[in-house]
């Protein structure tokens, strides 16, 4: 199983000042890729990937694009893994942009890296490089001291090094046995969980899990420093003469103090983004370690709905990573994920009668259903989560008998018959089949 352990490296300035020229170039050479796709493409051609990298080989230590003031090649000085890897990636992101366009999908092509506004980021292939306990040895720039040693033994097959706010970070994917990779499940319940932006999460059980504490004063900072360097914008703007909105090309002239509020600005945002990364990861190895399924929303419907607007985007950048973390870590503990349909009611069902209330509005919490139970509205869908995944391991038949028909007597009742997805399973005792597409017309099954 390939697993990638991301390490922070203690960097000296020069090592700072090689990853940025390193990641530069990589963008650099992206852009000029696909610029010059763009170009054979209008031009009729037919350009492919590979055929671009040697048309770029065949130029990089000779044009005057690629060479220094001096005139001496500057890629010489950058590891040649950082500007031959953009290929690679485009060769993949062409390949899947044709074909979703093949079958009818909305695809988007490659498209420009901006500086600044992209990840810094570049490539670094397994045999380049060794990681030898807290420190690491790269090409170019020997030994980097990381702050902490490898997490995972087994085979190396590459790196990343990619910068947040002001630190570099050392993402080493490791080919690690099955054996070492699988994880023990510590309960094997079946839960459904909603989340939400009031509650992160509300278990089928009743527990409601809040978004941790420190996100909502780092929030505050945050407006506050936003607050400040956008007064510097607006400066900036009226020293340029400049009302409304800013057109396209031109760049405003930064103040020292605005570039001195960027990076507290920038580091900031980095921890917000490394506390709720923490919060997440902590909530989903727990869903995956507690359950043998844990069923959810496939999209955040309630969010997308709701009006709060800085509510929801932080709602869905949250869900999205909740259930990524879900899928891999759910083939570690050997946990099945069911992914609720996205207009699967679940919110609306009477968990206990199962009648749809139709009128539920977002604003009522507390609801009673017609057969007169009263629901709270967040718990109410997560039971119906939960039995959605009761409904999806019964047509999973892949899952051990025993085990199953203990955990179906917590869920007993109506199994909805609307629809979820069920996802990849490599179980521990070794079940590895494709057990986990199985259709049965009422789930629809996929690999993720
Ligand atoms: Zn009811």
């Amino acid at each position: 199983m390939l697993l990638s352990h991301r390490i922070r490296i203690d960097a000296t300035p020069a090592q700072c000042d090689y990853f940025s020229r390193a990641a530069g170039t990589a963008r650099r050479v992206w852009n000029w890729a696909v610029a010059e796709w763009q170009r054979q493409s209008a031009a009729g051609m037919r350009p492919n990937a590979m055929a671009l990298k040697k048309q770029f080989n065949a130029i990089k230590y000779a044009h005057p694009d690629w060479l220094d003031a001096d005139s001496r090649p500057w890629l010489r000085t950058i590891h040649r893994d950082a500007h031959a890897q953009p290929f690679a990636s485009l060769a993949k992101a062409w390949t899947r942009y044709f074909a979703a366009r093949k079958v009818g999908q909305p695809g988007r092509p490659p498209r420009f890296k901006k500086k600044g506004r992209c990840r810094d980021s570049f490539y670094l292939a397994n045999d380049k490089f060794r990681v030898d306990g807290e420190s690491a040895v790269l090409p170019k720039i020997g030994r980097v001291a990381l702050t902490e040693a490898l997490r995972f033994p087994g085979k190396i097959m590459s790196a990343t090094v990619s910068r947040e706010a002001d630190h570099w970070f050392l993402a080493v994917q490791v080919e690690v046995l099955d054996g070492i990779a699988l994880r023990r499940r510590t309960g094997d319940s079946l839960v459904g969980v909603d989340l939400g932006v009031t509650a992160a999460a509300t278990l089928s059980t009743g527990e409601k899990i809040a978004a941790p504490r420190p996100l909502r004063s780092a929030l505050r900072r945050l407006r506050i420093r936003s607050r400040r360097q956008a007064r510097k914008v607006r400066a900036a703007k009226a020293a340029a003469g400049i009302s409304g909105s800013i057109p396209k090309g031109t760049r405003l002239p930064r103040s020292a103090n605005q570039l001195k509020g960027k990076h507290p600005l920038a580091r900031l945002h980095a921890r917000i983004a490394r506390v709720r990364a923490d919060f997440i990861h902590k909530l989903t190895t727990r869903l995956c370690r507690e359950n043998q399924a844990v069923a959810i929303e496939n999209l955040h419907v309630k969010g997308m709905l709701a009006n709060a607007r800085s509510a929801r985007s932080i709602a869905d950048v949250g869900f999205y990573e909740i259930r990524r973390q879900l899928q891999y870590k759910a083939r570690r503990y050997g946990t099945v994920i069911v992914l609720a349909d996205r207009w699967y009611p679940s919110s609306k069902l009477c968990s206990a009668c199962g009648q749809k209330n139709g009128t539920l509005t977002l604003a009522e919490r507390i609801w009673t259903c017609i057969c007169g139970i009263p629901h709270d509205r967040d718990v109410n869908a997560a039971i119906n989560l939960q039995r959605l995944a009761t409904g999806a391991l019964v047509a999973h038949t892949a899952l051990p008998v025993a085990s199953l028909a203990a955990t179906l007597d917590t869920a007993a009742g109506v199994v909805p018959a609307a629809g979820g997805e069920v996802t990849p399973v490599r179980y521990e005792h070794g079940q590895q089949d494709d057990s986990g597409q199985e259709k049965n017309g009422v789930h629809i099954c996929a690999r993720f």
